[in-house]
């Protein structure tokens, strides 16, 4: 790849503005630009004079087929292909693609979960353009990202909701604009640059790995001798195989318009990171699925498997992804930078505590939208941000809330008592603590940087949950502003108001911290939640369904659907990760164990035969022990099978994800420590799975 070329074919699959601008009619492009902008609703000759234009340009690029490009709730993105072919009288085929075909898709998806929706309401979900993300073209297929629902309007889908919370945000963000004045703007929207860590590892050792292949983590393994102790893969070097990987990938990348921008080493062996530069939420969202998809693509071609588990080795650092987070509006401005101007300043400090508020009062809804059994694994064990969500915002704004909760004077540069909405806000240097990573919730100078999304997690649900609860937060604002008589007066006893109730969610202590859990918990109430079987039933909460529902986000049907969904990926999740571990535990490990202890034995029987006085303590010792192993992991996993069979009782989908956590997870870990304690013991050319050190060092 020449470098000088980049710009050139920068998004040369994606039909973006560029593109329309030059193709569509002058009326038409306009029409789409208020769609897209301003959500206004299209217009039936618009998507027909868009359609005509999509297809030619996606059939000079090649393309044969379109599909309407989605993501069900399984987490994963969902395509079916029809091609563009119409037969032609003449016996010919044209390439046909009409408006209609692209607004509305119905695929036929009845094995997607819809958590009885589709039971109460409708048999068939259709999907639905979404022209605010452009279309692109992949593996000679035309894409069309679009939302799912029922016919009765029901989401069934990520998508969706996202939309309507970009939605309800900017509807009450555009009140309080207005209230300081601002009537320029038209739109607000949320940008996000989600940072994606990653496991690369050689398809060889995957290969040899069911539990990889099945689950996407390992399930057993001992430590290897060298893991990360030393902290020298973090930006370090870049292995030339690891190089080319990451050229082709960003070559893919930037062709479909994603702007990949920062690769480097991670923390743990073998881990990665990608950072592309923000862009809209919805843009952002559909863009890092599609990523995530190539990466594992474009490892393919290099041999390697990349691993998007949030855990996919014990006692190594997991991968999470880094949700930054920031609210712009259509002139340019980001709301989360302080301004010039003491009004300026007055509404950062509002919509900085809007959020704070936010997060305050729905904390749990944020913990749920990145509960995944995967991503349990990784909350709150030392290297990912605790369950515990809080916010921090740094020494020196932390300090200058204190001050006007309080009334002191700041004792910044001026040390005076500051009047929100006339006086200047002391300016204050982006604090640079956060690096320590124990956040949940960091503001990072100008945007929010929300930790605790695991790698596989699509973006959409943490940014629903966030956009709908700044909303909250910024309606009840706008109520009060629009009535007041002293608008300055209320505006500065509604921000001391939100510091004083919600100072509790502040914290830029240190979150690994066990006396953090315990203050967390028992001196601010902060909740916890461990686990997805935890968390997840609060989503029905009636304050997270009044809140959720007033602002059009979800329906009360809608939110019983997800979570039974989300519980029943949790179930399905853990009960294939059993299901491998008795097949490795029975088929590889145990026979693994017995041959050598049986290898020991014959030895024994040899070297006695040789010399009758030989003490063989050595072989005895280690029989004796692997025969002890064997004796418990059989025992074990007859133990987790019968577990596993009594989860087949359980009275509903809770009760299941409940069992799952008191008696199957439990389980798991005593197979698994029996197994890999005989790991240690048996000979490596008899262990049938590679090691970890294999594994985290295998590529060159
Ligand atoms: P840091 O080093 O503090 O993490 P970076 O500037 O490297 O900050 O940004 C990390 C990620 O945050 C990138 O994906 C970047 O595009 C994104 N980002 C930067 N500014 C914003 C913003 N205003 N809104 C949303 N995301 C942002
Ligand atoms: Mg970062």
């Amino acid at each position: 790849m020449e470098t000088a070329k980049v710009p050139e074919y920068f998004g040369s699959m994606v039909f973006d503005d560029r593109v329309m601008r030059s193709v569509l009619p002058g009326k038409v492009y306009t029409s789409l630009r208020k769609t897209i902008d301003e959500g206004k609703k299209l217009r039936p000759e618009v998507a027909e004079s868009v359609a005509k234009a999509m297809r030619d340009w996606a059939v000079e690029k090649g393309a044969t087929h379109f599909t309407h490009w989605f993501q069900p709730l399984t987490g994963v993105t969902a395509e079916k292909h029809d091609s563009f072919i119409e037969p032609s009288p003449d016996g010919g085929v044209i390439m046909a693609f009409s408006g209609k075909t692209l607004i509305q898709g119905e695929p036929d998806a009845s094995s997607f979960p819809t958590g009885g929706i589709r039971a109460t309401f409708e048999a068939r979900g259709y999907t639905a353009w979404d022209p605010t993300s452009y279309a692109f073209i992949k593996d000679k297929t035309l894409c069309i990202p679009t939302a799912f629902c029922s016919y009765g309007g029901e989401a069934l889908d990520k998508k969706t909701p996202l939309l309507r919370s970009m939605e309800a945000l900017n509807k009450q963000a555009l009140r309080i604009l207005r209230l300081f004045g601002n009537d320029k703007v038209k739109y607000v929207h949320t940008s996000v640059g989600p940072e994606q860590e990653y496991f690369l590892i050689t398809k060889e050792m995957y290969d040899k790995r069911p539990d990889l292949k099945y689950t996407g983590r390992t399930l057993f393994g001992a430590r290897s001798p060298k893991g990360q102790e030393m902290d020298d893969h973090y930006f370090g070097v870049i292995k030339p195989r690891v190089k080319d990987f990451m050229d082709d990938l960003d070559e893919e990348l930037w062709k479909l318009g994603i702007l990949a921008k920062t690769e480097h080493n991670e923390v743990a062996p073998a881990q990665h990171e990608l950072a592309p530069i923000y862009s809209k939420t919805n843009i952002a969202t559909d863009q890092n699925q599609l990523m995530m998809e190539i990466m594992k693509k474009v490892a393919a071609r290099h041999g390697l498997v990349c691993l998007l588990h949030e855990k996919p080795f014990e006692g190594v650092n997991g991968s999470g992804k880094h949700n930054n987070w920031s609210l712009s509006t259509d002139t340019g401005s980001n709301l989360l930078s302080p301004g010039d101007t003491p009004y300026e300043n007055a509404q950062f400090l509002l919509i900085l505590c809007a959020v704070i508020k936010a997060v305050d009062d729905y904390q749990d809804l944020l913990r749920i939208s990145v509960a995944t059994a995967g991503n349990d694994h990784r909350l709150g064990a030392n290297e990912a941000p605790p369950a515990i969500i809080s916010v921090f915002l740094g020494d020196e704004l932390t300090a200058i809330l204190d001050a006007i909760e309080a009334g002191t004077p700041y004792s910044g540069s001026e040390k005076k008592i500051m009047k929100l909405g006339v006086d200047v806000l002391p300016r204050f240097a982006r604090d640079n603590t956060d690096r320590n990573r124990t956040s949940p919730f960091a503001f990072t100078g100008n945007k929010f940087e929300f930790r605790s999304l695991g790698s596989s997690n699509s973006i959409a649900c943490a940014n629903m949950m966030l956009n709908s609860a700044v909303a909250e937060s910024l309606k009840i604002y706008a109520d009060r502003l629009e009535g007041a008589e002293n608008f300055e007066e209320v505006l500065h006893e509604m921000i001391r108001k939100t510091i004083r109730d919600h100072k509790r969610i502040l914290f830029n202590g240190n979150g690994y911290d066990e006396a953090w859990v315990k203050e967390a918990t028992e001196v601010r109430g902060l909740s916890n939640y461990p686990t997805t079987a935890d968390c997840m039933p609060h989503l029905l909460d009636e304050k997270n369904v009044s809140m959720l529902t007033s602002h059009g986000v979800f329906s009360k049907e809608e939110l019983q659907s997800r979570c039974d969904i989300m519980l029943e990926n949790y179930c399905k999740q853990v009960r294939i990760e059993v299901n491998t571990m008795l097949e490795i535990t029975r088929r590889m490990i145990l026979p693994a164990v017995e041959n050598y202890a049986d290898q020991l034995s014959q030895t024994v029987v040899r070297k006695k035969a040789v010399c009758d006085g030989m003490t063989c303590v050595y072989e005895t010792t280690i029989v004796k022990k692997l025969s002890a192993l064997a004796d418990e992991l059989f025992l074990k996993a007859e133990e987790l099978e019968r577990a596993a069979e009594d989860l087949n009782g359980a009275e509903d989908i809770l009760a299941e994800s409940r069992a799952i956590r008191d008696c199957i997870l439990p389980g798991m870990q005593e197979l698994r420590r029996a197994a890999d304690a005989a790991e240690t013991y048996v000979g490596k050319n008899c262990w049938p799975l590679p090691s970890y050190g294999e594994l985290l060092f295998s590529v060159k």
